[in-house]
């Protein structure tokens, strides 16, 4: 049959779910003419074939948790990778994975944690491989080996706008590994499968601390930033979220009614036994007194499993119940003082515009090299803030809040992470001005 014949259509009871099959419900008025859900790579070709014959634009989405929905094209055709080769398979003799581009970070939790490997997915347990890789990937213990893309991935193989089935790696197709690694959804081929190394798993030991920093966010900050600074880099991970003590009480509508602002910090480490743990976030075992006099609560090391982790991850950013999220960012400039950077990120930290938005700070601590993929931007801090609400009339509400904080946190930016990129939000770089690579000279 016909891969025309096989997709889905406006007005197939379908359709609707197929189309809005994103993380947050505030999904553009944007109408694919189909959507299909193939299954092989052979028919991924053949839907390229098809829309190359009829000149259609062609999106294709993986876990769906793109912001804006780049992948719904109005009138163009979707290729959803829901179903496509869908196996995670492990070679013993090479040590690598191979999974599918929908392949989610709790599917390959749950496939690595069975054989005892590991690969750094994504934090949050429904995001998937596809867009995740392409954008570079600010996996598990980034600060220790930088985005998951540098050098995990080893092989991906993918339908080129021509039609052509090829596989690309540093070796076979270079170019398109390099642009393949941090050109996120400006990525112009589907990729279809992805091969990556794996390394023994070890176990997961957590601390975690919860302040209140209304009145002093910036020396709270600094203090982290410090203690970070004498944090081992390898295995040890540190995030930190910014939120309204009222985020969780479910009755009370989207207005902030508590306006104090809480943080929690994670220190996470990767290690064999609890000893090995407690030396690597051993800087934290001593806080300064500026943090000691915001505590709220202290959670001592213990052990994690993925799904606990995954756990704290959906109820960061709930889901499920009509959300409607929009997300801004920044990547910290380099040449800028720690006191100008948390000046012009405190209201994008600090003003959360409803009860469930969040600010976080994620320390990658990673420079890419632009010789090697296209993901180039320094990734010190990654800077981000999450708005939450349900009520569409809020919409152009929280568009012109995350304008104004974003406008005054872009002054200690020198761009953003491309996973984030969204033209009709913001204009920012997502690579360094300094890239000469020979398929960016050739696209552009
Ligand atoms: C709750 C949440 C948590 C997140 N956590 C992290 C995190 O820990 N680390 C991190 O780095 N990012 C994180 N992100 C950002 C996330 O990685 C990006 O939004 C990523 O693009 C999502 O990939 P996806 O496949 O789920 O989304 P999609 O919307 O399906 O894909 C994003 C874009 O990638 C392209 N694309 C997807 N699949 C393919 C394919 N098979 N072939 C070609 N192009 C494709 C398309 O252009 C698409 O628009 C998070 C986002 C959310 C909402």
């Amino acid at each position: 049959m016909p891969s025309s014949e096989k997709g889905v259509a406006p007005g197939n009871a379908q359709y609707e779910e197929l189309r809005t099959r994103f993380f947050s419900t505030r999904v553009p008025n944007a109408y694919p003419a189909k959507i299909f859900t193939p299954k092989t790579t052979f028919e991924v070709q053949q839907i390229i074939n098809e829309a190359k014959s009829t000149g259609q634009k062609v999106g294709v989405r993986s876990g769906g948790h793109l912001f804006p929905c780049a992948s719904l094209i109005d009138k163009g055709i979707l290729i959803d990778t829901i179903d496509l080769n869908n196996t995670i398979d492990y070679d013993p003799q090479t040590r690598q994975v191979s999974f599918p581009p929908g392949a989610r970070s709790k599917d390959l939790a749950s496939a690595l944690q069975k054989i005892g490997r590991f690969f750094p997915f994504g934090h949050d347990p429904t995001v998937a491989a596809g867009g995740f890789l392409l954008a570079g990937g600010q996996g598990w213990f980034m600060r220790g080996w930088g985005c998951t893309s540098d050098t995990w991935v080893t092989e991906m193989e993918m339908v080129m706008p021509s039609g052509d089935v090829i596989r690309a790696s540093k070796s076979k197709n270079a170019d398109i590994f390099w642009a393949a690694r941090g050109s996120g959804q400006g990525f112009f081929a589907v990729v279809t499968r992805i091969w990556g190394m794996t390394i023994p798993m070890r176990h997961l030991f957590e601390t975690t601390f919860a302040f209140d920093c209304t009145s002093n966010f910036e020396e709270v900050l600094e203090a982290i930033f410090a203690l970070n600074d004498f944090t081992p880099k390898y295995g040890v991970e540190i995030a930190l979220t910014t939120f309204r003590p009222d985020r969780f009480e479910a009755e009370l509508d989207e207005q902030v009614h508590d306006r104090r602002v809480f943080m929690g910090v994670s220190v996470l480490a990767f290690a064999s036994t609890i000893d090995e743990a407690g030396v690597l976030v051993s800087p934290w075992k001593n806080l300064p007194e500026v943090m000691k006099k915001s505590l709220l609560a202290l959670q001592p090391l213990s052990e994690k499993s993925w799904e606990e982790l995954f756990t704290a991850q959906d109820n960061l950013l709930q889901r499920g119940n009509g959300e409607r999220y929009q997300c801004d960012s920044i990547l910290d400039r380099p040449d800028i003082s720690r006191n100008e950077l948390i000046k012009a990120i405190k209201p994008a930290m600090c003003d959360l515009p409803t009860r469930r938005s969040v600010g976080c700070i994620y320390i990658g601590d990673y420079t890419p090299k632009q010789f090697d993929q296209a993901i180039s931007l320094p990734q010190h801090y990654y800077i981000a803030t999450m708005t939450c609400w349900t009520d569409p009339l809020w919409d152009d509400r929280m568009r012109e809040w995350m304008k104004r904080v974003y406008a005054q946190a872009a002054q200690a930016s020198c761009g953003q992470y491309v996973a984030d990129y969204d033209a009709t939000q913001r204009v920012t770089p997502v690579s360094s001005k300094f890239t000469r690579h020979k398929t960016l000279r050739a696209l552009y």
